[in-house]
């Protein structure tokens, strides 16, 4: 079958004028993270301001020595930025239809899956039952099918969502800068999409069909959110997808770029590692290590102190009581990744296994238990 070409639009979505995809790019192509030492990672470590050169080497193979260090260093910013405070969250899936080929998701188009979608006094309900667990902060979450879930759909949800939660976050497929602005006017308050791999060949190997096989319209996803009116947009690579060292370097320079560009946004990264998923239980979590993770972890606290970092249950629970306060700022609870699941039974099957299915009760408590703060509402529109 002729696959279309990856780096071309497809019919409907928006071109932006932006230079940042291309900066973002070379960069990253030239980028050899064995080429540092111990001594550039010690003179990085004694700087306040941190560059893109300093990222670098951060999340050098050289770096991976020092973590002791930069957990110390991390632990310093976030506190400085953060206080004692950890957001807390839940993810709600309200449909798992998908029209993309991605071959590392369980939601992938080609495979035999239960789906399904929640109607809108399914979502009213689970909405309120999450709200019962005191959560102020909820994100939204469909496979990528316009078909099955229209943005008019996921605007009636976030309508929905306003009516228990303060905060609203939205992780669908990528849609133009007018359809995110009516989204924010719905109440979404700030979207997240990951670019996978940003390794541009890779990305075309695991991106076999649908409109995500359009990489630069995906990239691209955070300036339409901001110019739609978007308070705030996540970054992130899917680690262990392509080399991890270098698409870890190309989302934390695409944030710093749009940054730059967007002064008033807000950013955060999360970073998601492969998990087994239906369908595919050989999938090895373990290409990318706990060791590594927090290095990405850690260079990202240090090179955007005031940057947030989600930490998701794809971690176990010990590795994301370990992270909180050191470089993680939010942390999501009470979990299911199946369609719904909060109420009734789930209508649709999972997205991947979760390491860390804890309540958002217990999560509290293991925040308290480290002399951190839980924080349920973090802001206020006044
Ligand atoms: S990663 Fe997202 S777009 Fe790809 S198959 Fe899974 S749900 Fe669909």
């Amino acid at each position: 079958m002729k696959r279309t070409d990856h780096m071309e639009y497809q019919e409907g979505m928006e071109i932006i004028h932006s230079d940042v995809m291309e900066k973002v790019i070379s960069d990253m192509k030239v980028y050899d993270y064995t080429d540092y030492r111990a001594s550039d990672v010690l003179n990085v470590l004694s700087k306040e301001y941190l560059n893109k050169e300093d990222l670098k080497v951060l999340l050098s193979s050289a770096a991976e020595d020092f973590l002791e260090d930069m957990a110390k260093k991390a632990t310093i910013e976030t506190r400085k930025h953060f206080g004692n405070s950890i957001c807390l969250f839940t993810p709600l899936y309200i449909a798992n239809y998908c029209e993309n080929e991605c071959v590392y998701c369980g939601f992938n188009c080609k495979n035999k899956i239960n789906r399904g979608k929640l109607v809108y006094a399914d979502i009213d309900r689970e909405m309120k039952t999450i709200s019962k667990s005191g959560l102020k902060e909820i994100l939204i979450l469909t496979g990528e099918c316009r078909s099955q879930s229209s943005v008019e759909y996921i605007g009636e949800a976030i309508k929905t969502a306003k009516k228990y939660f303060s905060t609203i976050g939205i992780e669908i497929y990528p849609v133009n800068s007018d359809e995110y602005e009516y989204l924010q006017k719905c109440g979404a308050d700030f979207v997240s999409v990951y670019q996978e791999t940003y390794d541009m060949d890779k990305y075309e190997q695991v991106h076999l069909s649908g409109s995500k096989r359009c990489y630069p319209y995906r990239f691209n996803s955070q300036e339409r959110a901001l110019m739609g009116g978007m308070r705030g947009v996540a970054f992130g690579s899917l680690l262990g997808l392509s080399d991890f060292r270098k698409d870890a370097y190309a989302a934390g320079l695409h944030a710093d770029l749009i940054r730059k560009k967007y002064p008033h946004a807000e950013i955060s990264f999360s970073l998601p590692r492969l998990r087994p998923y239906i369908n595919n239980a050989e999938n090895n979590p373990n290409d990318v290590h706990e060791k590594q993770l927090l290095q990405v972890m850690l260079a990202y606290r240090l090179f955007m102190p005031y940057a947030g970092i989600t930490i998701s249950t794809r971690e176990r629970a010990g590795f994301r009581d370990n992270v909180i306060g050191m470089a993680a700022t939010k942390i999501s609870a009470g979990v299911s990744v199946g369609v719904g699941g909060h109420e009734e039974e789930m209508k649709g099957d999972e997205q991947f296994e979760i390491s860390d299915p804890r309540s958002v009760r217990e999560v509290c408590g293991a925040i308290i238990e480290r002399g951190l703060q839980p924080v349920y509402r973090d802001y206020i529109y006044v």
